[in-house]
């Protein structure tokens, strides 16, 4: 019946999804080489669109969220720099590589009907957005996903450190590093069936141990700002979403 539904109606039912997120503004961070599937290279569409899926489903649950993604699956610096180019040179051709993985995640995400921009950390005027802090704020209010590609913009940066910089600019409530296992492990799981798998930790023991979650440039930064890392499985479907209300399985790094 017509009287049944009123205007508040929707506000009560956004607002109660809402209070299941621990964690409303977030910024996921994935590598290039999740993004490859299967491939030796490159980008595989079907992986693509599997994560744009998941972000669908966080945006869908309420969250406003941001997504830094790196470049590794084109381009490294470092691999440049090892074959003799100059590191900075190397550099920027990874940045431009993570460019080229943000504009197929955006074309995957509008294609599910999820709005977006990409802001890049090097101006390109003719395929996306220059960064502009206040902007991309304002679009993160809108309910789009912003993509944050470029990395930071300088060499020597890794895109680890760019996903601690924006979600500290950003105000993000937590930086979701989306990987192939399901939290941090003392060794790498796949290869090493005794490896401990860890809780919960505090930046300073990923510092202070090694552990291989993000570079230190980045861990800092995130300790620092008070950030928490979220480590969990970018494989398993909606464990995104999951992870946010605080179910599901991942390793979470707070001081
Ligand atoms: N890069 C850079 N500055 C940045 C971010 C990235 O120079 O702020 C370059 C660097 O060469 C790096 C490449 O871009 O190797 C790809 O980024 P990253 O290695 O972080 O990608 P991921 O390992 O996450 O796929």
């Amino acid at each position: 019946m017509e009287h049944d539904r009123c205007p508040g109606d929707e506000v009560s039912r956004e607002s109660r999804t809402m209070a299941e997120l621990i964690y409303r503004r977030v910024l996921l961070k994935i590598s290039g080489e999740a993004l490859m599937g299967g491939r030796e290279f490159g980008l595989d569409p079907d992986t693509v669109n599997r994560i744009a899926g998941e972000v669908q489903m966080a945006v869908a649950a309420g969250a406003e969220l941001c997504l830094v993604i790196g470049g590794g699956n084109i381009f490294r610096g470092i691999a440049g720099a090892a074959q003799g180019m100059q590191r900075a040179s190397a550099d920027y051709m990874g940045m431009l590589a993570t460019v080229i993985n943000a504009l197929a995640m955006q074309n995957a995400l509008e294609q599910l009907g999820v709005q977006t921009r990409v802001q890049s950390a090097i101006p390109m005027a003719t395929v996306c957005e220059p960064y502009i802090r206040r902007r991309a704020q304002r679009h993160l209010e809108k309910g789009r996903v912003v993509i944050f590609a470029a990395g930071t913009g300088n060499p020597f940066f890794t895109t680890d450190t760019a996903a601690a910089l924006r979600a500290s600019e950003m105000g993000c409530q937590a930086i979701m590093k989306g990987t192939k296992v399901d939290g941090v492990y003392s060794a790498d799981p796949m290869k090493n069936p005794k490896a401990e798998r860890f809780e919960r930790l505090s930046h300073l023991d990923v510092l202070s141990r090694d552990l291989k979650v993000m570079d230190a440039a980045a861990v800092s930064l995130a300790r620092e700002n008070r950030i928490p890392i979220l480590v969990f499985s970018i494989n398993k479907p909606g464990g995104l979403a999951e992870v946010l209300t605080g179910k599901g399985k991942y390793t979470i790094i707070s001081d």
